[in-house]
């Protein structure tokens, strides 16, 4: 019998080319399609789609249930008692778990979400990120950046969109890989730095394109473990258009195609920012396009 979740869908709709039905196979809360209405190029097929960041050399995360600092609320985690809350300075969701409308999208940050080890319910407050996907994406071609992700509703500002997922690595092995452009650092005061790398284990995060006014930003999250090193990496809706930032990543050709005025990485851009400083290996900014 066919495994239908493998079964690669092929059909036309007009121009309009739906390759796959559910990128996630089945891994999401909702399924993410793949269009084409550009080129031939088909869905793409050289990583393996993960929903949770996985490893494939031991990383030792401390996920010790005893060590984690937990809350012992009876409510829903909403009050100012919520110790889980307080770790964040203060719970930053709302009731529509949203970002509240004063949440410093600058310098976010840290957030704990309520955790195995927390006497409160599934459905509280604070369990935003670990519920997973709820939002409607599509993975789709674009005409001049490869492919890109979209969403297929309105998305209110504040909202968590998706995780950067991937597989957990050194910053020794980053440094070893020769592709970065599906890296995300994730620093650490401590010294130890580890990444997130999408190359070959991902979720539809990997497929993300810069924009130099980008419309989301990431936050540190943690759930499941509580150790400092590992922290996930969650994109949400920000509050105004025209965010500065979402990543930075080591990139050695990169040359952005948003085309908006204010880019600072086009091609020429970069031609002359190299003539000026003689440097080869310049860093670009990266953000994500999720319109
Ligand atoms: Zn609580
Ligand atoms: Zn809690
Ligand atoms: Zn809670």
């Amino acid at each position: 019998m066919l495994d239908t979740r493998s079964v690669c869908f092929y059909f036309l709709i007009g121009l309009l080319r739906v390759f796959l039905s559910d990128v996630a196979q089945g891994c999401e809360n909702v399924p993410i399609p793949c269009v084409n209405a550009v080129d031939d190029e088909d869905c793409p097929s050289d990583y393996q789609y993960v929903s949770e960041n996985c490893q494939t050399s031991t990383m030792n995360t401390d996920g010790i249930i005893t060590r984690l600092k937990r809350c012992s609320c009876s409510d829903d985690c909403s009050s100012s008692n919520c110790l889980c809350g307080q770790l964040s300075i203060r719970c930053w969701y709302d009731k529509n778990q949203r970002l509240l409308q004063d949440f410093n999208q600058t310098e976010p940050p840290l957030i704990f979400e309520c955790n195995s080890a927390c006497s409160c319910s599934q459905t509280c407050n604070n369990r935003v990120v670990q519920a997973g996907i709820k939002v409607r994406l599509q993975l789709y071609r674009t005409p001049n950046m490869g492919w890109g992700v979209r969403a297929l509703q309105d998305i209110p500002q504040g909202s968590f969109i998706c995780e950067y997922v991937g597989e957990l690595i050194s910053d020794a092995e980053a440094d070893d890989r020769e592709n970065d452009s599906y890296m995300f650092d994730l620093d650490n005061k401590d010294g130890e730095v580890y990444c997130i790398d999408g190359r070959y284990y991902g979720n539809i995060s990997r497929f993300i394109n810069h924009l130099c006014e980008s419309n989301v930003f990431p936050l540190r999250v943690f759930m499941l473990h509580q150790d400092l090193r590992f922290p996930r990496i969650a994109i949400f809706n920000a509050f105004n258009v025209g965010f500065k930032r979402f990543w930075d990543i080591k990139s050695k050709y990169f040359s952005c195609q948003c085309g908006s005025e204010k880019c600072k990485h086009s091609a020429e851009i970069k031609k002359r920012f190299l003539f000026l400083s003689n440097q080869t290996n310049n860093e670009g900014i990266y953000s994500i396009y999720c319109k």
